[in-house]
């Protein structure tokens, strides 16, 4: 079985030339991000994913963590590889000094959080949760909240988790039933949660439940939700852990993937609970923790194409099958087969225009928290679903390549290509299914602000059609990406005009506009990216430029090419969606 390996050239090259990793080390507090320190960075985070979690990760999901009396264990070296990402204070990397973070910018800390999915996703799903619950407590949590948890759990001594779901309450928060009542400087909550990812496990000494429920007066709806912070531990007056607080894991659900990963159904019975910000603002308070994940949930999309491409890469060159079509003579490995090449070009082709797009939108996030200038806000607004929806739907995908370019052996476990499979597969349902980021990125983000953030991207992006004119060895990427852009922008229109009045037909092509968002975002990036291998060519590593250029244009042409016809799929409305009675489902 092959082992993981970054991609630290493709990562460096994103850094560098698309998302302005320069730029960024410029703003204030974030000096320490120069090209050297970043270089050591990645290099170390390269050895910490191949040395420790890669190995863990088959054995991982073979193994599964195993739920007895109310605990958790995890497979076997988690508990050491958790010791040893806390030691190389990992999980403080992005977060501020002052509760022990190293002060990074989010843009670096992207490229190491996808090289620790890429190596073990079950293992890097419990620091993704503990990153959200300590945004939502930077942000959100009064001084005292903030002097007892933020620095264990900056430092990764303690770990967090987000506790929405409920079995009746899955998209729909509005119908959460958790209750939380008033017991003098605290409140008592009692209730049950489900699918809570590290809800319970045994690699750190404490647990930091970030849980939404209801005052006993509160607004029906999501205007009365509120959050809370309910430790596993209460801490003693020292910060230590304490007494066992009344929250309990009582079962951990047996899953189609991500088999390390815990995912606990949560029993909560008068547990100790501290309001977090102010009552019934507590939804509000969980996007700031939904968007981080959401977008790391993207990532997942992004890494998890990546292992799969290394894998069937590896395979397709040992893999001796068939002739040279030409050649004739001997049998080859099978990468010698243009189908075979064709599937390795689409998914190395998706996953780099997924990564671009993504560092782009963790740079824009660096620019948006120390400059605060609304427009990079508006950006990551736009693109967050976009992020979350299009690069897990094609993560999916490109894994599903993966196991067909292993015929046969890909569908046998022991590959490991089955495995991305499965593990990909959660992707686009948790943190909002591609339905809800879908109809997020219709619906709040284009037609509730007049198509406003849009426009100016899609501005922004037809400025490149004068810089790609002047290579002509680009002229498919041109067209390709104009057609893109068009179609996109036709689509905004027909969003703004028809939302107010047909809900439902603007909504049955949510899912398309998403996907077309998708791949013109990421075809925006991979134009750039040949503009600047190509600038980079005659003093730069000829292989991989080149390697960059082709790519580029194949993106173009057999996945940005799709746009119209999506396009068409959008401003069909709802006909034929919508068009069958419930009765006439069960027709036949
Ligand atoms: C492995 C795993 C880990 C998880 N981890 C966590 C966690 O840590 N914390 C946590 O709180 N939750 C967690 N979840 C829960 C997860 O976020 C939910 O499963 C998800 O939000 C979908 O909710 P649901 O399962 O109730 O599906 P439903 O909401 O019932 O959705 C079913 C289908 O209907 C569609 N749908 C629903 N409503 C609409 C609508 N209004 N318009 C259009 N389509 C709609 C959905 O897109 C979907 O296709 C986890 C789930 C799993 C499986």
């Amino acid at each position: 079985m092959s082992g993981y390996v970054a991609p630290l050239k493709d990562m460096r090259f994103v850094l560098n030339e698309l998302a302005g990793l320069a730029e960024v080390a410029k703003l204030p507090g974030y000096q320490d991000a120069a090209p050297d320190t970043v270089g050591a960075i990645l290099e170390e985070a390269s050895k910490f994913a191949s040395e420790v979690l890669d190995p863990l990760n088959y054995s991982g999901d073979q193994e599964g963590s195993i739920w007895k009396d109310g605990a958790v264990a995890t497979p076997k070296g988690f508990k050491q590889a958790y010791k040893q990402y806390v030691e190389g204070g990992w999980g403080a990397l992005p977060f501020e000094p002052e509760w022990g973070g190293q002060g990074l910018p989010k843009l670096v800390a992207t490229a190491v959080e996808e090289m620790l999915t890429s190596s073990n996703m079950s293992f890097s799903l419990c620091p993704l949760l503990t990153q959200g619950a300590i945004h939502a407590l930077e942000l959100c949590g009064s001084d005292a909240l903030r002097q007892a948890y933020l620095g264990k759990i900056v430092q990764g001594t303690w770990t967090g988790t987000m506790n929405l779901t409920e079995p009746q309450a899955g998209s729909d928060l509005a119908l959460v039933r958790t209750k939380a009542e008033r017991a003098g400087d605290h409140y008592l909550i009692s209730g049950q949660k489900i699918f809570i990812t590290y809800g319970e496990h045994d690699m750190a000494e404490n647990i930091l439940h970030l849980v939404l429920a209801r005052t006993p007066d509160a607004p029906e709806g999501v205007k009365g939700i509120s959050l809370f912070l309910v430790p596993k531990f209460l801490p003693k007056p020292d910060g230590s852990p304490g007494e066992r607080n009344r929250a309990k894991c009582a079962s951990i659900e047996h899953k189609l993937g991500i088999h390390a990963s815990p995912t606990a159904v949560m029993v909560f019975d008068k547990a100790a609970g501290y309001l977090v910000g102010e009552e019934n603002k507590g939804l509000s308070y969980m996007f700031i923790m939904m968007n981080a994940a959401r977008f790391s949930v993207g990532l997942e999309g992004v890494a998890i194409a990546e292992r799969a491409f290394q894998r069937a890469l590896a395979y397709a060159r040992d893999r001796l099958q068939g002739k040279d079509l030409v050649e004739g003579g001997k049998t080859v490995s099978i990468i010698h087969h243009p189908d075979v090449r064709r599937m390795l070009m689409l998914m190395k082709s998706q996953t780099e225009a997924m990564r671009a797009l993504a560092y782009v939108v963790a740079a824009a996030m660096d620019f948006a928290h120390k400059t605060g200038d609304k427009k990079h806000q508006a950006f990551i607004d736009l693109m967050i679903p976009v992020v979350k929806g299009w690069s897990t739907e094609t993560g999916i995908e490109v894994a599903s390549l993966g196991v067909q370019v292993h015929g046969g052996m890909g569908f046998i476990e022991e590959t490991g290509a089955a495995q991305h499979l499965r593990d990909a597969r959660i992707t686009t349902i948790y943190e909002g299914t591609t339905g809800i980021q879908a109809m997020d990125l219709m619906g709040r983000k284009v037609a509730r602000e007049g198509g406003a953030t849009a426009r100016a991207w899609i501005a922004e992006v037809k400025k490149l059609d004068a810089e790609l004119a002047r290579f002509p060895q680009f002229e498919s990427i041109r067209k390709n990406l104009a057609g893109g852009v068009q179609a996109v922008s036709d689509c905004v229109d027909y969003i703004v005009a028809n939302a107010g009045k047909d809900v439902k037909g603007v909504f049955a092509g949510a899912v398309p506009f998403l996907k077309l968002m998708g791949i013109v975002a990421g075809g925006w990036q991979m134009a750039r990216a040949a503009m600047a291998a190509q600038a980079k060519l005659p003093q730069g590593d000829r292989k991989f430029l080149e390697a960059k250029i082709v790519t580029a244009q194949f993106f173009a042409e057999q996945v940005l090419v799709q746009a119209p016809a999506l396009r068409d799929t959008v401003l069909k409305g709802a006909s034929g969606v919508m068009a069958l009675s419930e009765d006439q489902f069960l027709a036949a």
